[in-house]
């Protein structure tokens, strides 16, 4: 008898993040086709996919433009690289249009497939520049706790979650962490937002002083983190983070992987946030990940350096065979288009603001400890007990539980922890967005009575 779809899968798949052992127990769920902001399994039952898939499918699963841009561009120049001095229109005009719409003056772009190879890329264009300045030993990066960047090496050592570190040995030596902006977990007992952020910068120095700041390189922050749990940090941070920063000439990066193009209700998490920063990375929404695609934005101060080791070495080592992917690029170039054709920004921060009153009629529910986030982005922090933070038996049981359960519902989420995300498709309207609370309250209903 021949073997079912779910039974190769099985057998055949090392899915990433993922338990392996118990993958082989419950096996996948198979999702065949999307449509708008749904998805519907081999089954053919619907799911709202409140993620957008992975914070990235802005406009949604079945986008006609996007596909159509596509099979354009595989039908005109299917492939080419950018190495040794080649181009093509895509790459160009896309990297013209990420210039053109930077919050702040940026100089080059350069292309990868993925987030964490953009990442990657900063760190050794970081050191390429500062080995150019003669000043190789300042190369230590600083990132946070519960940050996420990626999983690549060198990513995954800027990435702050215990998962992508144990088992792998990471992270590398010279990736330090610093404290997460989230008030409701790390701040001391009546401390104000000011002086939560006040603190975290006076750590921010300690720790540059102790390492000395000849050897600190770079600092690296999302605007606002999702994986780590959709923090949004106290308004005065980034502000006094930059400060320090700057007074010991240490570059500011902002990885806009997810915040970016929309998500937080501006079309850069760096503008919502006040961060001026020296290196932007984006992913994600950039092709609405209809094609894999990341770029890596550097202003000239960056730049200027890298230019001139690459004459002197004669190349700049670095690059991926699909480094700016024509077809990636052109569905790129069009998903932007359709993101300022349509207003999808002003649409996201409207659709937030319905999320956000809704989710905060769930404050007093006796599950929800915190309701979170910026934009059409947020979290809904699920504890065993709302006076200690306490979780409900171990950390992730209920969040686990209600994941579970919305998916039963229709609803896809994830939890990360006991927070539970919402990153809907920037397309999603008002009946949409109605249905995906709905069923997300069903979920919660559901939690409340099993932790009973
Ligand atoms: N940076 C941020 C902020 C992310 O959220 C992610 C992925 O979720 C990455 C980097 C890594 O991107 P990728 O999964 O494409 O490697």
């Amino acid at each position: 008898m021949s073997q079912s779809l779910q039974e190769k899968d099985i057998h055949y798949q090392l899915h990433p993040y993922t338990n392996a052992r118990l993958h082989q127990e419950q096996g996948p769920l198979i999702i065949e086709r999307g449509e708008g902001v749904y998805v519907y399994d081999d089954q053919g039952k619907d799911y709202i996919e409140g993620m957008s898939g992975l914070w990235s499918a802005a406009l949604g699963f079945s986008n006609q433009r996007l596909i159509r841009a596509a099979q354009q561009q595989l039908e005109t120049l299917p492939f080419y690289h950018l190495f040794s001095h080649k181009a093509h229109r895509p790459s160009i005009e896309l990297a013209e249009k990420l210039i053109q719409m930077a919050p702040v003056p940026m100089s080059k772009v350069f292309f990868t497939n993925s987030g964490s190879e953009a990442n990657d890329t900063v760190v050794k264009l970081v050191w390429f520049r500062n080995h150019a300045l003669g000043k190789p030993e300042k190369n230590k990066f600083i990132a946070r706790t519960n940050a996420y960047h990626g999983i690549t090496v060198a990513s995954a050592s800027l990435t702050g979650l215990p998962a992508n570190h144990r088992g792998f040995g990471l992270p590398l030596p010279g990736f330090l962490h610093v404290g997460c902006p989230h008030h409701y977990r790390y701040a001391l007992p009546g401390e104000s937002e000011e002086q939560f952020a006040d603190r975290l910068a006076a750590e921010l120095e300690q720790t540059i002083l102790a390492e000395g700041p000849e050897t600190i390189a770079a600092f690296i922050g999302e605007p606002l983190m999702g994986a780590g749990g959709v923090i949004v940090p106290p308004r005065t941070y980034w502000a006094k983070v930059q400060q320090v920063c700057r007074k010991y000439d240490i570059l500011v990066i902002a990885d806009e992987v997810i915040c970016g193009f929309g998500r937080t209700g501006q079309m850069f998490g760096s503008q919502t946030f006040g961060i001026q920063p020296d290196i932007m990375v984006v992913s994600k929404q950039l092709s609405s990940s209809y094609q894999p695609i990341a770029a890596v934005l550097i202003n000239d101060a960056v730049y200027q350096p890298i230019e001139a080791q690459s004459g002197s070495l004669g190349t700049l080592g670095h690059g991926f065979t699909a480094s700016g992917h024509p077809v990636a690029a052109a569905v790129s170039l069009e998903n932007l288009k359709i993101i300022e054709e349509d207003n999808l920004v002003a649409h996201a921060a409207a659709m937030g603001e319905r999320m956000h009153a809704a989710l905060r009629r769930f404050t007093d529910h006796p599950l929800v400890g915190e309701v979170r986030g910026c934009g059409l982005i947020a979290a809904v922090e699920l504890v065993g007990d709302k006076d200690s933070k306490a979780p409900y038996q171990t950390t992730g049981t209920l969040g686990r539980y209600l994941a579970g359960r919305a998916q039963q519902h229709g609803l896809i989420t994830r939890a990360m922890g006991d927070a539970i995300a919402f990153c809907p498709p920037l397309i999603i309207d008002e009946q949409e967005m109605d249905l995906l609370l709905e069923r997300f309250e069903r979920a919660l209903d559901d939690t409340a009575q099993w932790a009973k």
